[in-house]
This record gives C-alpha cells, structure tokens and sequence, in this order.
C-alpha cells in the first residue's frame, strides 16, 4: 500500500488508523474500523451496477457511500423525508439494484419493490482492490429542486477527488481538524464536504443528529476545529448569540466557520462577527458542479462575498449575448460560467438539459449572477431565473434588497422577488416575516427603509406578510412556490 494505507478517497498517513473518523451521537468509528466495514459492506456491491442509499443522518449512511465507493458501483444517496411521489421519481429515473439502509430504519412505500442491505457499522472485512477507472460515476445526487423538479447529477470520481483536493488546499486540512456537522447526508454539502471531505486528510466528523446551537457549543468547547452550515443555521446562531455567550466563546475558538448552499444574510454574517469576533467564510457550488469558488482559510473573509475560484476552476462572467465580461469593477452583472475538473458528466436520462446546460465552447452555465470585485472576490446577484427583477429599465438584483430588509428591526425573514407591472415591466415584491406578528412594520416603511439604504428604484411596490417562507429541506427559500401562491 505505499507509504500510507488507502481510505475511501485517498492514500492516508498510518497514523490516522487508530483515530476516530466519524462519530454520530454516542456511536463512532476508527479509521481502522471505518475500513473495515465500508470493505465487508463493499464485498457486496462488487457488481451491483448501482445502489441507493437511504441517507439518515447516521453512522451507516457514511459507511455505506464509501463501501459504495470502494466496489466502483455508483450511489444515489435519498432523501428520507422526501414524499412518495419524488422517490418514486427518483428511483424510476435512477434505477438502483438495490437499497443500503440502517438496520432499523422504516422504508417507504415507494422502495418497496427494492431489495435491501442493511448496513452494519460493525462488519469487518479487507479493502478490496481499486475497483473503477476515475471516469466512473460515484454518486448521482439529485439537485434540490429549487427552480425546478430534481434533475440526477451524474457525479465522476474524478469530480469528487477534485473538489474535495482543492477544498484541503483552500481550507488547509490537516488530520487534526474536527468538523462540527448538523447537516443532512443526501446532498453534496452534507455529503461530499462534510463526510467525505474531513476524510480526506484524516480528519474526523462529528455528525450532530439534528442541528443545534448546543450541540455546536458542546463539539467546539471539546475540541472540533470547524463548523459547515447552511445560511439558516448561521440565522439561528445570529439569533442565539445575544443570550448565549458561552456560543460567542465556543464560536471563537473555531478555526473556520463556513457557509454555503445559499448566499448567507449580510445581517447574519455582521451579528455573527459582532457577537463572536470571527467572519464566516463563504463558499460557492452547486450538484453539478461540486464547489467552484470559497473564501480561503487565509484569504479575507468579507460579508455577501463567495471568494475566489478555487485551484482548478475556471470561471467567468457572461452578458447575455455571450460576451465575457473582463472588468473586475463590482458593478457589471454577467451569468456565472464554470469549466473544470471538479464538474459532473450529465444529467442523469436528459441529454437536452444536459446539452443546453454547456456552451458550445465546454462552460457550464450556472444561471447564477455575479459581479466581480476589484481584487477578483465574487460577488453572487442571484439566480437569472427567480433573483433579477427587470424594471423600469433597471436590472436589479433580488438579494441586496432581501439584505436591506433584514436590517430592518421588524423583520425576521425577508424574500424578494418580481411580478409583472403595466408600466415598469416587473415591480418589486417584498414577502415579509415580521419579527412580531402582532405588528407588522408597515409597507411604506419598509420601502422608505429600502430606498433610504440603496436606491429609490429598489423600494418595493408591493408588500406582502407571512408567517414563514417556503423552504426547502437545505433551508433554501422557494421562490417558485411563493409565485405560485400569489
Ligand atoms: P435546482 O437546481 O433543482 O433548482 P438548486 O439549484 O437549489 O436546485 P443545488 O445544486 O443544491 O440545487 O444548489 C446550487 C445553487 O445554490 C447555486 O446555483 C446557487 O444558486 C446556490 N448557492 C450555493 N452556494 C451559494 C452561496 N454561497 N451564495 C449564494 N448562492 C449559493
Ligand atoms: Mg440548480
């Protein structure tokens, strides 16, 4: 085996072996122990073709897509609280052989015509042979269906080693980091950045159950080195710190607290940096193609920003006509392209959105907004299709008002998005969360307020309250489903 012994994903130093790689609630795994049961689960799948994984937030969902791994057959990891209706979806379209579950856990209806496997954390068996050529897919992971139904990303091997290398460099792995996780197991953050990626360089998970500020204060004050959330738990430190000072000491001591999934309220990422003296950094990616950009471990953390590409992306911005855009002045929107190693092959049974997702030069369109600042960070606008409202001749971008609105004392949760208007093309609608439900802030104050911080054309026309906005199960706001409603 060289000079290290392989794990999952890479070749790792002997000494890790004894130490603990995963631990969920009171149950936890060696790195020895890890291999031994990815190898005997592996022993399996040789030949399987493909495999779902129904991915609780447990020991066996993360021995179970490295033992998929190791046999070279592909993993669809599941959502266990998806509706029957997606899972049959998912699993028409994906056609998995078989399930791996936990030995305990209920399946739906929906997989029933599938044979399972349950996993056992405790088997021991050999790490078979490198089984798969890095082309090979390793996951199919179904993107979270924010603007759309689910579409299978078909994720390479080769993809996933990328990624996750460049995030060690980015973030500067080391075996001794712990990583704080709270989040679900079946998309790529959960997934490919917060199991497979401490293991990378033999550094250990502390899986969460479900999240809680808690459970974060009890792993850092133990020693965890990291935290990886979504913007919606940033929200519930944000709004904890004030009464939990022993959060704002545990916070400090993390070497790195980072975001993604969603762009993270500048209101959220101030309080945080207030309360805590630390700045969370900020990534950016996506299913289709792993993360492309991060603020670096020793690079300057800066609210509303995502970083630079990271080592191996290739990124650019495009007008809509196709042309680049080369200033790097903070103000020209382009759609964000992305080429590189780190993306996936297709998706999965559809060649036309597979074949209108790429340029004909090779980029993959993003249907992200952004701007570039001075000194190359990227700035996310916000999603082509839901974020950028057109009118009265302006292009404007949905998150900066959302950011505007969420400084407003009165409001807890803020979502912007365009209707059509007879004279301005599209106005602005502001769908409100008060603070308190009792006493809304009132409409022409929350546009004053708008207005006051940014622009006069940026006040919104219409304002709309809720008791909760549609989110989906990364913490994602539907804007779609908003819409709808209407
Ligand atoms: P679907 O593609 O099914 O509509 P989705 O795009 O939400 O759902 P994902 O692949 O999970 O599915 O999410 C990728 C998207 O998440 C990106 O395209 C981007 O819009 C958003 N995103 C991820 N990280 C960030 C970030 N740090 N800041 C802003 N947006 C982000
Ligand atoms: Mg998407």
């Amino acid at each position: 085996d060289g000079p290290g012994k392989r794990s999952e994903m890479g070749v790792l130093p002997d000494e890790v072996w004894g130490r603990i790689a995963l631990r969920f609630g009171e149950r936890s795994l060696t790195y020895g122990e890890l291999a031994g049961a990815a190898g005997a689960l592996a022993a399996r799948l040789r030949g399987a073709g493909r495999v779902a994984v129904w991915a609780t937030p447990e020991l066996e969902t993360a021995v179970a897509v490295p033992a998929a791994l190791l046999a070279g057959v592909a993993a669809v990891p599941l959502n266990p609280k998806s509706g029957d209706k997606e899972l049959a979806h998912i699993v028409s379209d994906s056609a998995p052989t078989l399930v791996l579950a936990a030995p305990g856990a209920q399946l739906p209806e929906a997989l029933g015509a599938l044979a399972r496997i349950d996993v056992d954390a405790a088997a021991r068996g050999a790490v078979p042979d490198e089984a798969a050529s890095e082309e090979d897919p390793a996951l199919i992971v179904y993107t979270s269906g924010t603007t759309g139904p689910p579409k299978g990303a078909v994720l390479p091997r080769r993809a996933l080693a990328t990624t996750l290398d460049a995030l060690a460099d980015a973030w500067q792995w080391t075996a001794d980091d712990v990583l704080v996780h709270g989040l679900p197991l079946f998309h790529v953050h959960g997934l490919v950045l917060g199991t497979l990626g401490p293991l990378r360089r033999g550094g250990s998970v502390r899986h969460l159950g479900r999240f809680g500020t808690e459970g974060v204060t009890r792993e850092l004050n133990a020693g965890a080195t990291m935290l990886f959330g979504v913007p919606t738990m940033y929200h519930r430190i944000a709004e904890a710190l004030p009464e939990d000072p022993e959060l704002a000491k545990a916070l400090a001591r993390a070497r790195l607290l980072v975001s993604g999934s969603a762009a993270l309220p500048v209101h959220d990422h101030e309080r945080i940096a207030t309360a805590t003296g630390r700045r969370v950094i900020e990534r950016y990616g996506m299913t289709e193609t792993l993360m492309n950009t991060s603020v670096r471990a020793d690079g300057e953390p800066r609210a509303g920003t995502v970083g630079v590409p990271l080592p191996g992306v290739g990124l650019r911005l495009v007008e809509e006509d196709g042309t680049p855009i080369t200033a790097y002045d903070g103000e020209s929107v382009g759609e964000i392209q992305v080429r590189g190693p780190n993306l996936f092959t297709e998706y999965l049974n559809r060649p036309d959105a597979t074949a209108a997702a790429f340029t004909a030069d090779g980029w993959f369109r993003t249907g992200d907004m952004a701007v570039r600042e001075p000194d190359g960070y990227v700035r996310i606008v916000g999603r082509k299709a839901t974020d950028l409202i057109k009118s009265g001749g302006y292009k404007i971008g949905a998150g900066e008002i959302e950011n505007a609105l969420l400084e407003h004392p009165g409001v807890r949760e803020a979502a912007v998005t365009g209707e059509p208007d007879a004279d301005l093309g599209e106005r602005i609608v502001a769908w409100i969360v008060p603070a308190d439900p009792q006493a809304p802030p009132a409409a022409e104050e929350l546009a004053d307020h708008v207005a006051r911080r940014l622009a006069p054309h940026k006040r919104p026309r219409v304002v709309r309250y809720l008791d909760a906005l549609p989110r989906n199960d990364m913490g994602k706001i539907m804007k779609r489903a908003l819409v709808a409603d209407a």
